[in-house]
């Protein structure tokens, strides 16, 4: 499977512009055979270096893209801040021309930084259905102890070869589920943010994001059985949901309430008082499970005519207790132009029947729950480390930590 960006990029159906710096993405089984083949395709050219963690090099039938150079990073306490940044440049030849990130999301985020301060392409080869970052232009890093995202190049070229991936740790793949899962929820928050404020929702991007997720879905049981179908399914809906971010701009089409909740336990909020070590994915799995439960749950309640309050903006105190000093600034300012001040009781009662028909499509918190299960995917609070008396905390206060409307955030004013 071949995506061009050709097909996706420009004037689009729903009135704007949509742009993917992504000019080829392939899905194929061998197609590491074919590398140069895509390289000329996507009009890559120049001296190139291969960067590799230590536990990639030698994965079994990966062929190594033709590189002058090859960088292979010490697996041990490999990740994406400063250091390995530091080490790359050092180790870098430098005439280099073109970088190309052989593995997972930490080698990726690590040379899409590099790239992106080189002003030079970088080139993506998964060789894992981990997590949708690949086709990111945000790399996900850590300085000097902080988590940050900073905006850098998207590759240029993506070649996913599923006969490689295949073969990676079930465990791998099934947090890349977990990513992938939480589409349902995202997905949702964008459709009832769309129906409670007009806020823009293009209809093309929503429909590939849907297809593919519905696609993983159906599939994803069949992983354990090295299903090739399933384990293509998998890299498309991964990569796609990357392309589409690239598309609209933001990680709307990727991430919500679910995605906030996995967020919020990574800042270590003061209040919550525990770290989890989990995996992006297992952290999304586990905020989708959540999120799914407590969607369904309000739509229960079939008429919300008595039950709905005039916005409140958040208190400095209420924010301060629960992120504490640290963290506490970056919140307010996160949430100063809150979003749900747009939102009225008039406008939630009158979009609530919409709402509860789109939370209907969502698959229950059970039927998320039982897959994650049989995939033996991390699935509650406790199983990422965090005490499951924590929830009511979660759920409330997990939404600040990014100023985007979701069904979550639309909670503060939605008493059922
Ligand atoms: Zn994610
Ligand atoms: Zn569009």
């Amino acid at each position: 499977m071949i995506i061009d960006s050709k097909k996706y990029g420009g004037l689009c159906s729903c009135g704007k512009e949509h742009a993917m710096a992504t000019r080829l993405c392939v899905i194929e089984e061998g197609a590491l055979s074919r590398f140069e083949d895509y390289m000329w395709q996507a009009g890559v050219s120049g001296k190139r270096c291969a960067v590799y963690a230590e536990n990639t090099y030698d994965i079994p039938g990966l062929i190594h893209p033709k590189a002058e150079q090859e960088v292979v990073l010490d697996s041990k306490g490999l990740h994406a801040d400063e250091v390995s940044t530091a080490k790359l440049k050092e180790l870098l030849e430098p005439d280099i021309e073109v970088l190309i990130a052989v593995g997972g999301g930490t080698v990726h985020d690590i040379v899409r930084f590099c790239a992106g301060e080189l002003k030079v392409p970088f080139i993506s080869v998964p060789t894992a259905a981990s997590c949708d970052g690949f086709c990111s232009n945000v790399a996900a890093m850590t300085w000097y102890g902080y988590k940050k995202t900073v905006a850098c190049g998207a590759p240029t070229l993506v070649v996913a070869d599923v006969s490689v991936i295949a073969k990676a740790p079930l465990y791998l793949t099934a947090t890349g589920v977990g990513d992938m899962l939480g589409k349902f929820t995202a997905l949702a928050d964008w459709k009832m943010a769309n129906a409670v404020t007009g806020e823009h929702l293009c209809p093309v991007i929503y429909d590939i994001m849907n297809t593919a997720l519905l696609k993983v879905w159906d599939n994803c049981l069949q992983l354990a059985n090295g299903d090739m179908e399933a384990y293509e399914a998998m890299t498309y809906g991964l990569l796609m949901s990357g392309l589409a971010m690239q598309m609209i701009g933001s990680s709307r089409p990727a991430s919500g309430g679910e995605h906030h909740i996995s967020h919020f336990i990574e800042v270590e909020p003061a209040a919550l008082g525990v770290r989890s070590d989990a995996l992006h994915g297992e952290k999304v799995a586990v905020g989708t499970v959540i999120a799914a439960r407590e969607y369904h749950r309000m739509a229960e309640t079939e008429d919300i005519s008595d039950k709905v309050v005039e916005y409140a903006p958040l208190s400095e105190d209420k924010l301060m207790e629960v992120f504490g000093e640290k963290l506490f600034e970056a919140c307010r300012d996160e949430n100063a132009k809150d979003c749900l001040a747009a939102v009225t009781p008039e406008k939630l009662k009158a979009a609530w029947p919409a709402m509860r028909a789109i939370i209907k499509e969502i698959p229950t918190g059970e039927e998320i729950f039982a897959r994650l299960e049989k995939l033996g995917a991390k699935r509650t609070l406790a199983d990422i480390g965090i005490p499951e008396e924590k929830l009511p905390f979660i759920i409330e206060n997990s939404p600040t930590i990014r100023n985007r409307l979701t069904l979550m955030r639309m909670r503060r004013m939605i008493k059922v």
